[in-house]
């Protein structure tokens, strides 16, 4: 018996059909309380006791733990604050300092542009040969080889939903000698996902999306525990040191994963995070597989026949694909919105991309269905075409 979905738990609008939580989770239910309580309990009542007391200073390694699990990773292996971009920096620079003789970064050319940016700006800053290399999705097992230092790949493609297969390419990178580290921020909550067995040195990914953390909610970063002495960290941070309140003059980094701490944490996002994953240890990500798999077979069959106008651009083998689906339509990003006027909402990605996400948390084998009823109605009567829908917003 199925254990999916669990509506009960999340705030969700009525009349809303929600097919972005692949970008933004939804609010859990006492999702609100729990900010309350860090805010005024704690934050008003204790002030600055709090970060003893109420175990602020522990929490970004509480979270960690948390996560941990749903990423097969081990419990304290964890590093969590920041924004992805950031973790993206601190996992490349300590796998070039792994590879010192080598000065390429194999990424592909369908990555997240944040991943590619904190790349080129890394090797901009060392000013020493180093090179990032982004050839199609489908030809990066080819491009590794032994110039390659490390390998940066989101496990899920943001745009078409395409899934690598993980420990094959983790082992030709090292094979080839080279550091893996890969993105989960379309997998994490998505797919399940075991990072130790996969023996990639790095992981990172953010707990917005399909964690349901909230707007910013604070990302994560995982290195493998054999390496974690010879991590080193870019960004020496003072929460990083091994004693931050020796306040020594020298960094000395601490001996766990909490070298890649670097600041004050965030504590209310923390906490709302936390709140956020307990619903987790209930939830069974074989079991989510398949539900996911369900609803996106179940939406592309009747898009499909509904909209034949459609373009299916992710890979049409379930097993291929992370927990989204995404159509190409020449005015998809007016039907997008014409889609979310009408209470679906999915999302527009460039240049043509109609993306949906399937979170079978909260979402059932109804809503996809009538989610396509509702597109095929936006596609039949050119509802797109009005003039409301053509105004591009700056978050799309
Ligand atoms: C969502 C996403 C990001 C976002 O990075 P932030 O620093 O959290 O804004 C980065 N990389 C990938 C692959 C993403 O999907």
């Amino acid at each position: 018996m199925s254990n999916l979905p669990k509506k009960h738990l999340f705030e969700l609008p009525d009349g809303i059909i929600y097919l972005d939580g692949n970008s933004l989770g939804p609010l859990p239910k006492g999702a609100v309380e729990a900010a309350q309580h860090t805010i005024q309990r704690e934050w008003g009542g204790k002030l600055i006791r709090a970060w003893n007391d109420a175990g602020w200073m522990d929490l970004p390694r509480e979270v960690g733990n948390m996560i941990a699990p749903i990423i097969g990773a081990p419990e304290g292996s964890l590093a969590t604050g920041d924004t992805l971009s950031i973790k993206v920096y601190q996992a490349l620079a300590a796998a070039l300092k792994l590879r010192p003789d080598r000065r390429v970064i194999l990424s592909d050319s369908g990555n997240f542009p944040t991943d590619l940016y904190m790349a080129s700006g890394l090797v901009e800053l060392l000013d020493d040969g180093y090179e990032v290399r982004t050839p199609l999705p489908a030809d990066v097992p080819d491009a590794i080889n032994e110039d390659v230092a490390a390998v940066l790949l989101t496990h899920v493609d943001y745009r078409s939903g395409a899934m690598y297969n993980m420990n094959a390419i983790t082992e030709q990178a090292h094979r080839a000698g080279a550091v893996m580290i890969w993105d989960l921020a379309h997998s994490a909550g998505a797919v399940p996902l075991d990072i130790t067995a996969s023996k990639a040195e790095f992981a990172v990914g953010c707990t917005y999306k399909y964690l349901n953390g909230g707007p910013g909610a604070p990302a994560f970063i995982y290195a493998r525990p054999d390496l974690i002495e010879q991590t080193k960290p870019a960004l020496q941070g003072w929460l990083g040191h091994a004693e931050p309140f020796a306040m020594d003059r020298e960094y000395r980094p601490a001996m766990t994963t909490e070298r890649l701490r670097v600041g004050t944490p965030a504590i209310l996002q923390l906490a709302v995070l936390r709140h956020a994953l307990r619903l987790w240890i209930n939830v069974d990500l074989g079991e989510l597989r398949t539900a996911s798999q369900k609803l996106s077979e179940r939406f592309i069959e009747e898009v499909e026949r509904r909209c034949p106008i459609l373009e299916l651009v992710s890979p049409r083998e379930p097993a291929k694909r992370g927990s989204q689906v995404s159509f190409a339509f020449e005015h998809g990003y007016a039907a997008m919105q014409a889609l979310i006027a009408s209470g679906v909402i999915g999302d527009f990605r460039q240049p043509n991309i109609m993306r949906f996400g399937f979170t079978p948390l909260y979402l059932d084998e109804d809503d996809v269905v009538r989610a396509a009823i509702i597109l095929e109605e936006i596609m039949s009567n050119e509802t797109w075409r009005d003039a409301k829908y053509q105004t591009v917003s700056r978050v799309t």
